[in-house]
């Protein structure tokens, strides 16, 4: 991976030093950064994200992420080329996904890929090398023997002492209890899976193989239903993905009973980037499996 000093050295470094930026084309749809088409004068083109000079460790968590899902072979991820600080900048340069009409089995396919991502040989241990962020929110991924542990010491415990002061006496207790019979509540998989980790449909984009590909990742080895949870979190995805997605991997018919306690995480974590309009969600969550 390439670091550079600023974003016309990214450029020559990666595409000769005759080559330049031509033009900067705004794109819209990120929650964080600002994001831009860049033009190259030898034609290319490539995707930049840009924000402040402390960003620099997000970015390269993601190309961490990116890299790891991309070593998998089994779905569409971006190629990250370079990340940098330019000035008072911190950027990373991707490849960039032109954009193309999605293949009439879309869906289909992207529940098959999305099924072998989780089948790919990873680490045994839940978990990832470095830590990582979901949306701005470090994520912790010190690695655990344990699904169950692991999901609620470095994901459920993090949100809740981030959330505690906008939490009601009855939410905290109904959390408190939550992680105290987290080893009845999730079961450990069956296989550890390498998972996107921020699955919301603004994180899958079809690519010019008019296939879903998955991008801005907070990727770590889990159980690959948490994965399949945060599809479902904003509205889902059709039908059609899920039975795909069954017929490489059966997923268990309990699976929608444990759903809202993987999006737990979520929604404590929007609780805190967002505010207040999260707290009913999370509460009525947590009263359900308190
Ligand atoms: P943020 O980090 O701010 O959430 P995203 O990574 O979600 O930003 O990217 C912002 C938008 O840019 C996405 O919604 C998507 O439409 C588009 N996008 C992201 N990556 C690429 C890419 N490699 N090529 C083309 N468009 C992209």
């Amino acid at each position: 991976m390439l670091t550079a000093n600023s974003i016309n050295e990214a450029i020559s470094a990666l595409f000769g030093p005759s080559v330049t930026a031509v033009d900067r084309q705004r794109v819209s749809g990120g929650d964080i950064n600002r994001a831009y088409r860049l033009e190259l004068s030898n034609g290319a083109r490539v995707f930049l994200k840009c924000n402040r000079h402390d960003f620099l460790g997000m970015f390269t968590a993601e190309v961490k992420g990116l890299e790891a899902l991309r070593a998998t072979g089994a779905i569409g991820v971006p190629e990250p080329l370079a990340v940098g600080t330019d000035g008072a900048e911190a950027f990373l340069i991707m490849e960039y996904l032109s954009p193309a009409p999605r293949r009439p089995d879309y869906w289909e396919i992207f529940g098959h890929e999305l099924a072998a991502l989780h089948r790919a040989k990873c680490g045994p241990r839940f978990g990832f090398p470095t830590d990582n962020y979901i949306g701005s929110t470090p994520q912790q991924n010190a690695p655990s023997d344990s699904w169950a542990a692991f999901f609620r010491d470095r994901r459920l415990l993090p949100q809740m002492e981030l959330a505690w002061g906008l939490l009601d006496d009855r939410t905290r207790r109904s959390l408190t209890s939550i992680t105290e019979r987290i080893d009845s509540l999730l079961p450990e998989p069956a296989f550890p899976s390498l998972i996107h980790g921020d699955l919301w449909s603004g994180n899958a984009l079809c690519g010019p193989d008019g296939k879903a590909w998955i991008l801005d990742p907070a990727a770590y080895v889990a159980h690959f239903e948490a994965d399949l949870a945060m599809t479902e979190l904003f509205g889902g995805f059709p039908n059609r993905f899920y039975q795909s997605y069954n017929e490489v991997t059966p997923i268990d018919r309990s699976y929608p009973d444990r759903r809202d306690l993987y999006n737990l995480y979520h929604l404590l974590n929007h609780l805190n980037l967002f505010g207040l309009p999260y707290l009913s969600n999370v509460s009525s969550i947590a009263k359900r499996y308190a």
